[in-house]
């Protein structure tokens, strides 16, 4: 077997690359012949399509915005999808037209948000045939953040409190219903903090530290977990 010598690329020496100390290159598989189907793709086991309005933050009558189970370490990760089961490329006209006025509209309510500094929109679509777009927040001045780590640091980052992200959260369906449709989320009246608000329980006899317990689902679990052939998030 011989030896890897793949030179790592400059990224690795870019100040936001997240990584630092001894690496180098996977090998790289062999391609397949046939790709395997995405999640959804006959749009019979569709997780989007199957999903009810409630689990939304937003919802109007063709498109949805739904949040992350719970905070993770970026200000605000936000999911942009169409109502109808439908990939980018698929969109009729009018999806695509509406898709360039949600993407604008999303993005300024994320910008809007304290703390915020850039918002970055991506869509992979390797994962789920589902068309959804990702919008990720930079935190104001983390200039380490800047540009194409953005994704991998909010798996890195220390998790914002529950408290602030909820309370953006429903900062920004507020501000898309003001265009219309419907915001499902609302600040909380009172205890911010209870542990029912975690959707995934600490296990007794474990200490509570978020660091060391299990992470929500972020961008880096549904990639582990659906995608295991490349960079892309589904
Ligand atoms: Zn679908």
């Amino acid at each position: 077997m011989s030896e890897n010598t793949t030179p790592l690329p400059d990224f690795t020496r870019w100040p936001s690359f997240p990584f630092e100390g001894d690496m180098r290159v996977k090998k790289l598989a062999p391609p397949v012949d046939v790709e395997p189907p995405r999640s959804g793709e006959d749009g019979s086991d569709c997780v989007a399509c199957g999903t009810p309005d409630d689990a939304y933050i937003w919802v109007s009558e063709r498109w949805r915005v739904r949040a992350m189970d719970r905070p993770t370490g970026l200000p605000m990760v936000l999911i942009l999808e169409c109502r109808s089961h439908l990939d980018l490329g698929d969109l009729p006209n009018l999806l695509a037209a509406e898709l360039g006025v949600m993407t604008v509209r999303l993005e300024r309510a994320i910008r809007s948000l304290d703390g915020v500094a850039r918002v970055h929109v991506n869509r992979w679509g390797d994962g789920s045939a589902h068309l959804h777009m990702w919008f990720l927040a930079r935190p104001y001045g983390r200039l380490q953040l800047r540009g194409t780590f953005l994704s991998l640091w909010d798996d890195i980052l220390p998790v914002v409190p529950e408290a602030k992200w909820r309370e953006n959260v429903a900062l920004v369906a507020a501000w898309l219903a003001d265009f219309g449709g419907q915001a499902n989320a609302e600040p909380a009246h009172i205890e911010w903090e209870s542990p029912s608000t975690f959707s995934v329980p600490v296990p007794s006899g474990t200490d509570a530290d978020p660091e060391s317990g299990r992470r929500p689902a972020t961008l880096g679990d549904v990639e582990a977990a659906e995608t295991p052939y490349g960079p892309a998030v589904p």
